[in-house]
Protein backbone atom coordinates (compact mmCIF):
# COMPACT_ATOMS: atom_id res chain seq x y z
CA UNK A 1 0.00 0.00 0.00
CA UNK A 2 2.63 2.22 1.37
CA UNK A 3 4.43 1.65 -2.21
CA UNK A 4 1.77 1.89 -4.30
CA UNK A 5 1.58 5.50 -2.97
CA UNK A 6 5.07 6.42 -3.00
CA UNK A 7 4.91 5.44 -7.08
CA UNK A 8 1.62 7.21 -7.24
CA UNK A 9 2.88 10.96 -6.41
CA UNK A 10 5.30 11.42 -8.77
CA UNK A 11 2.96 10.83 -11.44
CA UNK A 12 0.22 13.13 -9.55
CA UNK A 13 3.06 16.05 -9.49
CA UNK A 14 4.05 15.45 -12.91
CA UNK A 15 0.78 15.84 -14.21
CA UNK A 16 -0.30 18.71 -11.64
CA UNK A 17 2.58 20.31 -13.52
CA UNK A 18 1.19 19.78 -17.02
CA UNK A 19 -1.74 20.74 -16.84
CA UNK A 20 -1.57 23.53 -14.15
CA UNK A 21 -1.59 26.74 -16.39
CA UNK A 22 -0.10 29.39 -14.05
CA UNK A 23 3.13 26.90 -12.94
CA UNK A 24 3.51 26.05 -16.82
CA UNK A 25 3.50 29.80 -17.42
CA UNK A 26 6.19 30.41 -14.50
CA UNK A 27 8.11 27.78 -16.14
CA UNK A 28 7.99 29.18 -19.85
CA UNK A 29 9.25 32.70 -18.34
CA UNK A 30 12.06 31.27 -15.81
CA UNK A 31 13.61 28.78 -18.82
CA UNK A 32 13.31 32.27 -21.15
CA UNK A 33 14.55 35.02 -18.76
CA UNK A 34 18.32 35.64 -18.18
CA UNK A 35 17.96 36.76 -14.82
CA UNK A 36 16.31 39.39 -12.75
CA UNK A 37 15.89 42.66 -15.28
CA UNK A 38 18.04 45.70 -14.29
CA UNK A 39 16.43 49.13 -13.86
CA UNK A 40 17.60 50.63 -17.33
CA UNK A 41 16.51 47.05 -18.80
CA UNK A 42 12.87 47.93 -17.69
CA UNK A 43 12.31 51.47 -16.83
CA UNK A 44 10.44 53.44 -19.78
CA UNK A 45 9.40 57.09 -20.29
CA UNK A 46 10.13 59.68 -17.93
CA UNK A 47 12.39 57.34 -15.93
CA UNK A 48 13.96 55.95 -18.55
CA UNK A 49 15.09 59.46 -19.84
CA UNK A 50 16.28 60.50 -16.62
CA UNK A 51 18.55 57.28 -15.99
CA UNK A 52 20.08 58.15 -19.54
CA UNK A 53 20.65 61.34 -18.13
CA UNK A 54 22.33 60.62 -15.40
CA UNK A 55 24.52 58.41 -16.74
CA UNK A 56 25.50 61.37 -19.24
CA UNK A 57 26.32 63.35 -15.63
CA UNK A 58 23.22 65.54 -15.79
CA UNK A 59 19.76 66.27 -13.55
CA UNK A 60 18.15 67.32 -15.87
CA UNK A 61 14.54 67.08 -13.23
CA UNK A 62 16.40 67.99 -10.21
CA UNK A 63 15.85 64.28 -8.96
CA UNK A 64 19.39 64.39 -6.85
CA UNK A 65 19.72 66.75 -4.42
CA UNK A 66 21.07 70.22 -5.47
CA UNK A 67 24.96 71.19 -5.36
CA UNK A 68 25.28 73.73 -2.30
CA UNK A 69 27.03 77.30 -3.46
CA UNK A 70 28.46 80.13 -1.48
CA UNK A 71 25.75 82.96 -2.29
CA UNK A 72 27.97 85.36 -2.67
CA UNK A 73 28.47 87.39 -6.46
CA UNK A 74 31.46 85.30 -7.08
CA UNK A 75 29.99 81.78 -5.94
CA UNK A 76 25.59 82.38 -7.05
CA UNK A 77 23.44 80.04 -6.29
CA UNK A 78 22.96 78.40 -9.80
CA UNK A 79 19.30 78.06 -10.70
CA UNK A 80 18.38 75.76 -13.63
CA UNK A 81 15.54 77.08 -15.99
CA UNK A 82 14.53 76.41 -19.59
CA UNK A 83 12.43 79.47 -19.53
CA UNK A 84 14.29 83.22 -19.53
CA UNK A 85 12.50 83.51 -15.25
CA UNK A 86 11.94 81.14 -12.24
CA UNK A 87 10.44 81.73 -8.72
CA UNK A 88 13.24 81.02 -6.65
CA UNK A 89 12.56 80.64 -2.87
CA UNK A 90 15.08 81.63 0.03
CA UNK A 91 14.82 80.05 3.18
CA UNK A 92 17.65 82.76 4.38
CA UNK A 93 18.40 81.50 7.71
CA UNK A 94 18.68 77.60 8.63
CA UNK A 95 16.06 77.79 11.05
CA UNK A 96 13.65 80.44 9.23
CA UNK A 97 10.26 79.45 9.09
CA UNK A 98 9.35 81.81 6.64
CA UNK A 99 9.92 81.65 2.62
CA UNK A 100 10.91 84.55 0.51
CA UNK A 101 9.66 83.75 -2.90
CA UNK A 102 10.93 86.07 -5.80
CA UNK A 103 11.36 86.00 -9.30
CA UNK A 104 14.88 85.38 -10.67
CA UNK A 105 15.74 86.74 -14.57
CA UNK A 106 18.18 85.34 -17.11
CA UNK A 107 21.22 87.77 -16.77
CA UNK A 108 23.25 88.91 -14.23
CA UNK A 109 22.71 87.51 -10.90
CA UNK A 110 20.42 88.72 -8.38
CA UNK A 111 20.22 89.19 -4.27
CA UNK A 112 17.87 87.60 -2.29
CA UNK A 113 15.50 90.75 -0.86
CA UNK A 114 15.92 89.48 2.46
CA UNK A 115 19.37 88.21 3.43
CA UNK A 116 21.31 88.93 0.01
CA UNK A 117 21.87 85.93 -1.14
CA UNK A 118 22.82 85.67 -4.92
CA UNK A 119 20.67 83.90 -7.55
CA UNK A 120 21.90 82.82 -10.80
CA UNK A 121 19.39 81.52 -13.82
CA UNK A 122 21.30 79.26 -16.15
CA UNK A 123 19.52 77.87 -19.23
CA UNK A 124 19.21 74.24 -19.38
CA UNK A 125 17.47 72.16 -21.99
CA UNK A 126 15.27 68.82 -20.76
CA UNK A 127 16.30 65.30 -22.99
CA UNK A 128 14.27 64.25 -26.00
ZN1 LIG B 1 17.31 84.91 1.38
Amino acid sequence: MASRLFLQIPCAAKRFLTFNPVLRAAQCTMGTLKGIPTDDEQATGLERRALQAFKKGQDPYSILKPKEYAGTKEDPHIVPCIGTKRLVGCVCEEDNTAIVWFWVHEGNPQRCPSCGSYYKLIHTQLPQ
